[in-house]
């Protein structure tokens, strides 16, 4: 982490995990144990239907609710899918791009890219995630892949724009796993982001993005992979479910950086 130059951001991804009234609880346990004082900052990206209890549980607090998925067109006959003004109406800051396991489902480059910036139209953070897979690592292409899958999902976002959004590296071989990158395999990849940021938008602005990283992050490896330089923060999925885990997940954003 590097708290002169960016934010710190610690996010949690529910995926389909909870209702609205296990929400509720979630939120008010959490809300409880909230250190005072100006942390890092704190997302938790919930499923759509959890949205509205969460953002009323959270309201006057700096936990900020997310969305998991938008959907790029303003309005129309999607059948089941959410507008990224509906996700502002609701009470949303944030919203998940690009997860893997949306990928897994059909989404391409192509689909991230638009609803990127269908997010920042609206006025949302988007918590942009790439990754590579298993395979993909050993065959050594990791940089690349990940060069091309940012480059594809940030194409028309200006250097006004860029400022807003958050970018996560998830290897798809650590999560949901237990098998986490290690400090050094997260933080070399995190740098290579940032390198192919300076790229494109200049240092300025590479100095001042925000890279998480997520995968298997938990309350135990936490605070060495948020001590390297270029790792600015957590996606949480397994973890964010259960508020103390999450919580020490946040004090260990509160270590001290060079
Ligand atoms: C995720 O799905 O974004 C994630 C990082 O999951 P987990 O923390 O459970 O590995």
């Amino acid at each position: 982490m590097n708290r002169k130059y960016r934010k710190t951001v610690i996010a949690g991804n529910w995926k389909m995990n909870k209702t609205p009234t296990e929400t509720k609880e979630f939120m008010t346990a959490f809300k409880a144990m909230l250190p005072k004082g100006r942390w890092c900052d704190i997302a938790l990206c919930v499923p759509a239907v959890c949205i509205p209890a969460a953002v009323r549980a959270m309201r006057e607090t700096r936990v900020g609710i997310g969305a998991e998925n938008c959907n790029a067109n303003a309005s129309g006959a999607y059948t089941g899918e959410i507008a990224t003004n509906m996700l502002v109406d609701a009470g949303c800051k944030y919203v998940i791009i690009g997860h893997s396991e949306r990928r897994a489902m059909g989404e391409t480059d192509a689909d991230v890219n638009a609803k990127v910036l269908a997010a920042l139209e609206a006025g949302l953070i988007p918590i942009l995630c790439c990754g590579e897979s298993l395979e993909q690592r050993e065959l050594g292409i990791t940089e690349e892949f990940i060069t091309m899958q940012i480059k594809c999902a940030l194409a028309g976002v200006d250097e006004a724009r860029i400022r807003k959004v958050v970018i996560a590296y998830e290897p798809i071989w650590a999560f949901g796993t237990g098998r986490t990158a290690t400090p050094e395999q997260a933080e070399d990849v995190c740098e290579s982001i940032r390198s192919v940021i300076r790229k494109l938008y200049g240092s300025k602005i590479a100095r001042a993005t925000s890279i998480l990283y997520g995968g298997s992050m938990n309350e135990k490896n936490a605070y060495d992979l948020l001590a390297q330089p270029d790792i600015d923060g957590g996606l949480i999925g397994g973890a964010s479910l259960v508020p103390e885990k999450f919580l020490q997940i946040v004090e260990a954003a509160n270590q001290p950086t060079a």
